[in-house]
């Protein structure tokens, strides 16, 4: 079974009646299966997105195949994307690999060296039927361990989302509206007259991130808005750390592993279906 691109994924999701794709951060493998077990039951197509840091740890092949094996399996169309990356040569082998799609994060550069980078990935991604994420403005909170200071958070102008979608043909680009990497204690503030002012100047597939500390209602409203991807990362780590630390800490060393993770996939399986509904 191949893998889509969010492109191709995306045709499939409105087919099957759904207004935007959640992107649900893999972070570790033992977690796939909760993934698909959600997608089958909601009949969805399942992106599947995972940071480079923790492509090295498992190993770039055997992400790739074991995505391909369960896709087959489940019948479930997927794409395996890669989350914030600012090394081009880690893409590339993300791409050499089997990853359907990538993210290049230019967003902490000034917008011509931003446009610039994103144009090489783009270039090299292409006739590999493989489609490019962009980023512009910057997201708070942090993002594979490191954190962006206050100060730094800034949102997109809606002057620069012209000049870079006119400048790249990305296949979708990210965008800082108020949401924060990382936020699950509490829900973030969306600026909607920004969105609506963004979605109104491009066709081209808008992507929010920190979509853990986004309010169902402010979900449903910015995919009505007009926003395709939504990266869901957080909610999944901490569901699945929270229920294994309880069962390590209720278990004996000499129970199955098994029964150790079985509550902890069972959550995360509840965490993606409820999102995904949120998008039809
Ligand atoms: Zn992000």
């Amino acid at each position: 079974m191949k893998l889509y691109n969010f492109t191709e994924l995306r045709a499939i999701a409105k087919e099957r009646k759904f207004q935007a794709i959640g992107s649900f951060n893999l972070h570790c493998l033992e977690m796939l299966p909760a993934f698909f077990k959600a997608a089958k039951e909601t009949n969805s197509p399942l992106m599947i997105q995972i940071s480079t840091g923790t492509a090295q740890f498992l190993g770039y092949e055997l992400i790739v195949d074991s995505i391909k094996s369960l896709s087959k399996t489940l019948d479930v169309p997927a794409c395996l994307h890669l989350d914030h990356c600012s090394n081009i040569d880690d893409i590339k082998k993300a791409i050499d690999t089997g990853f359907s799609s990538v993210m290049y994060d230019g967003s902490h550069l000034p917008l011509e060296e931003n446009i610039a980078n994103t144009k090489i990935v783009i270039e090299y991604a292409h006739p590999r039927n493989v489609t490019v994420e962009g980023e512009l403005g910057a997201i708070g909170g942090s993002e594979d361990g490191k954190a962006v200071a206050e100060s730094d958070i800034a949102f997109t102008t809606p002057e620069e989302v012209q000049a870079f979608v006119d400048g790249t043909n990305v296949d979708m680009l990210a965008i800082s509206i108020g949401t924060v990497h990382g936020s699950y204690t509490a829900k973030t503030n969306i600026q909607h007259e920004l969105l609506n002012r963004i979605t109104q100047l491009t066709k081209t597939p808008l992507v929010l991130h920190g979509g853990t500390g986004v309010s169902d209602e402010d979900m449903r409203l910015v995919v009505a808005s007009g926003i395709e991807k939504v990266n869901v990362g957080t909610e999944m780590n901490v569901q699945w750390v929270g229920n294994v630390q309880k069962t390590c800490a209720e278990g004996k060393v000499d129970d199955s592993v098994r029964k150790f993770l079985i509550p902890a996939n069972n959550a995360v399986q509840e965490v993606l279906k409820q999102k995904i509904q949120l998008f039809q």
